[in-house]
């Protein structure tokens, strides 16, 4: 119960990878609020554990971030773990991806990382505990051919965790992404069944393919993701800072 009488945040905590670290923490002591625009979605996630509180929020809308984590901290005290998790990834070849898909994503994959950093830390005193995390991806490493808004996306992730690292070097907060390879998640689920509609391709060979993108041919669980999420958490990794760190089976860089 190491995280017993904490506020944490999780955005996206209603699905795949968010909850999984949610109910982690959740078990672990912390009162996690989950976020998401789903509210239905959000009840039925937060049944499943008593200390589970969902919260409607759009992570690209400035005065939905800041007015929801001003109001969760009201009611559950400062977010002292923050984990940005809320993101998309709908590919596109490069030449067809529209300024609007371009923005849209970087609205919620980075946009949103920013704001919600910003809206969790405006609850913390100056010497206050931290732990601030992002989940970026391999593609926040390496390039992801058909994905370029998604790639640039998770790249910036990476540059603002080392940027905030820097700034708050010395401080009781640290910053990490997480860089999952293919997780067996919502969003692998609807990509293979994009590709196995453009491919005309069984969905389970679809599916085959994006764990051929891991390193070990296998997608991963999400429990893979949220264990190492609740590591950088713990008091042992008090000194892990400005890390990207990869969940991928094998080298990604
Ligand atoms: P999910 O689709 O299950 O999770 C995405 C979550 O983000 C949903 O809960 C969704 O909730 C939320 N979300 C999306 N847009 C917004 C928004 N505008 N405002 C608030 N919440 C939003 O998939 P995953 O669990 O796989 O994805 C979680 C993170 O992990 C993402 O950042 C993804 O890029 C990253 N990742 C996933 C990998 C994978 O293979 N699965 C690999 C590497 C990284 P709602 O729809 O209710 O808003």
């Amino acid at each position: 119960m190491e995280h017993r009488g904490r506020h944490a945040l999780v955005t996206g905590g209603g699905t795949g990878i968010g909850l999984a670290i949610a109910l982690g923490l959740a078990e672990a002591g912390a009162d996690v609020t989950i976020t998401g625009r789903n509210q239905a979605r959000l009840e039925t996630a937060a049944a499943t554990h008593p200390r589970l509180y969902p919260r409607q929020m759009d992570v690209t809308d400035e005065v939905s971030v800041r007015d929801g984590i001003a109001e969760a901290a009201r009611t559950h005290g400062p977010v002292c773990i923050c984990v940005a998790n809320a993101g998309i990834a709908e590919p596109a070849p490069f030449q067809k991806e529209s300024l609007d898909h371009w923005r849209g994503t970087m609205a919620t994959n980075l946009d949103g990382v920013f704001l919600t950093f910003q809206g969790a830390m405006a609850t913390l005193g100056r010497d206050d505990w931290g732990r601030m995390l992002a989940i970026s991806s391999i593609a926040g490493l390496r390039g992801l051919k058909g994905a370029i808004s998604y790639t640039a996306s998770k790249h910036g992730v990476i540059g603002l965790i080392r940027g905030l690292s820097e700034e708050y070097l010395g401080s009781n907060l640290t910053f990490n992404a997480i860089c999952p390879g293919y997780v067996d998640t919502p969003i692998v689920e609807r990509n293979a069944a994009l590709i196995a509609q453009h491919q005309d391709m069984p969905v389970a060979d679809a599916r085959a393919y994006l764990a051929r993108g891991n390193r070990h041919k296998r997608l991963l669980d999400t429990d893979e993701v949220s264990a190492t999420a609740l590591w950088l958490c713990s008091r042992a990794a008090r000194s892990v800072n400005g890390q990207a760190i990869q969940i991928a089976g094998g080298q990604v860089t």
